[in-house]
């Protein structure tokens, strides 16, 4: 029994093949074909791709999934839509501090998401989190997250220790860098620019430099998250290149949009840390397209529902932009349509980075025979807008709200199996499982 995609463009062996593709019964790949043979008698189900490409599925390794006014199962309906078939979820504080709050954040996923997932651990706050942290790592976290500026902020010596504890157990470390010391007590709330000024880049830089230091002396595996700085770029770059196990994703918030937009968009862009300058979105497009920084995120998170007027007070706004129904056609458009990058670029960045990263890349992250078939069917012609309102992350507040791209997604696939058709998700509440990463 096979299903077959068929009159496509197939990106696999790092080109795009004018073939069909073969996917076998447990939804493993399971090889390309000549268009001139036709297999339409001998498949289950076929899914025509005409005038479309075939790409890995999107692999999303920072959302926040349910947390804030969104269920698990709708934000991983938004991922479907948005063309990622594996996300890793952020969990809440504390949540998945021990084995135990892991496990059932992992049932409770399993009951609920449509596409394949992965769980961080976390986030350590206190030295009670690190002696959890080798139990979350058996139990099947993906990393663990450390968010630095909580209130109290990660001491010194718990960051320390953590970092120590990732070394001796090889689970890497998720870092929210920013250093609490260079951020402003107080937020002048009547100035557009007011929330970004009193989270300066320099809390960010201080911080990934304070970890990359102890993660070089300590031989720890560390991820950087959402890179907003160019200098923070730069410092990668630097102990990546003293032999320094780090990756690091960014956003598209922060490779489109700079400072200064904060008069325009308002609380819309309100997320941490906060947007910078120009001259930093230049670099951060740099060290992606220089592999610097591994891999884009949505870091989706719907704090609250939209108001029915669509106005939101700054400073009432939950910081955090809800993506992952838009991240990879606004990141595409933007990358592939205006930049010239190479699809080649952008299927590193979307896919197989990030399976690399946390251990899935033996089943994810690549079209090739055994390899899970999650695939996103894409018509890189078609014109598409961003709604107001997306299917089902409810996320108004959207920046992308209006958006004309180039580019739509006509079909979700998940092991084989077509969960978003261009119209409604085709799968039942719990359709996705948990990968683990590979030992
Ligand atoms: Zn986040």
């Amino acid at each position: 029994m096979i299903r077959l995609i068929k009159n496509g463009k197939v990106w696999a062996d790092g080109r795009l093949q004018d073939a069909d593709l073969l996917i076998s019964a447990d939804g493993k790949i399971a090889g390309l074909t000549e268009k001139s043979v036709d297999q339409t008698q001998l498949a289950d189900g076929v899914i025509d791709a005409a005038g479309c490409l075939v790409l890995p599925g999107g692999i999303d390794v920072h959302a926040h999934l349910e947390d804030g006014a969104e269920t698990y199962y709708e934000a991983s309906c938004a991922a479907a839509v948005g063309g990622v078939t594996t996300v890793v979820d952020m969990p809440p504080f504390h949540v998945c501090s021990t084995p135990a709050g892991l496990r059932e954040r992992m049932k409770a996923a399993d009951e609920a998401s449509v596409v394949d997932f992965g769980t961080h651990g976390g986030i350590v706050v206190g030295p009670s989190d690190l002696v959890e942290m080798a139990g979350v790592a058996k139990a099947g976290a993906a990393g663990f997250k450390v968010f630095m500026p909580a209130e109290p902020p990660v001491s010194r010596e718990v960051l320390w220790r953590a970092v120590q504890t990732a070394a001796r157990i090889g689970l890497r470390l998720v870092i929210h860098a920013e250093e609490s010391a260079c951020l402003e007590k107080e937020v002048n709330w009547a100035d557009p620019l007011g929330f970004a000024n009193a989270r300066p880049a320099v809390a960010e830089e201080a911080a990934t430099a304070f970890v990359l230091e102890m993660a070089s002396a300590a031989g720890a595996p560390i991820h950087i998250c959402h890179v907003s700085s160019g200098r923070t770029a730069e410092l990668i770059d630097h102990y990546r290149s003293m032999g320094v196990d780090v990756t690091a994703e960014t956003t598209p918030h922060f490779l489109i949009f700079e400072k200064a937009d904060f008069h325009r968009y308002g609380a819309r862009l309100k997320t941490t840390p906060p947007l910078r300058e120009k001259r930093d979105t230049e670099i951060l497009w740099q060290a992606l397209a220089d592999g610097v920084i591994d891999t884009v995120i949505s870091d989706h998170y719907l704090g609250e529902l939209p108001r029915e007027d669509g106005q939101v007070p700054f400073e009432e706004k939950e910081a955090g932009i809800a993506g992952l129904e838009v991240s990879l056609p606004v990141f595409y458009h933007k990358a592939v349509h205006e930049r010239g990058w190479t699809l080649d670029q952008f299927i590193r960045v979307i896919a197989e980075n990030p399976a690399r990263i946390f251990g899935f890349d033996d089943r994810k992250g690549k079209i090739a025979p055994g390899m899970d078939a999650d695939l996103v069917i894409f018509n890189p012609d078609q014109d598409d807008v961003v709604k107001k309102y997306g299917e089902f992350s409810r996320a108004a507040s959207l920046p992308y709200e209006g958006w004309q791209l180039k580019g739509k997604i006509n079909h979700t696939i998940v092991r084989g199996v077509d969960i978003w058709d261009g119209n409604a998700i085709q799968v039942e509440k719990g359709a996705g499982r948990y990968v683990a990463r590979k030992s």
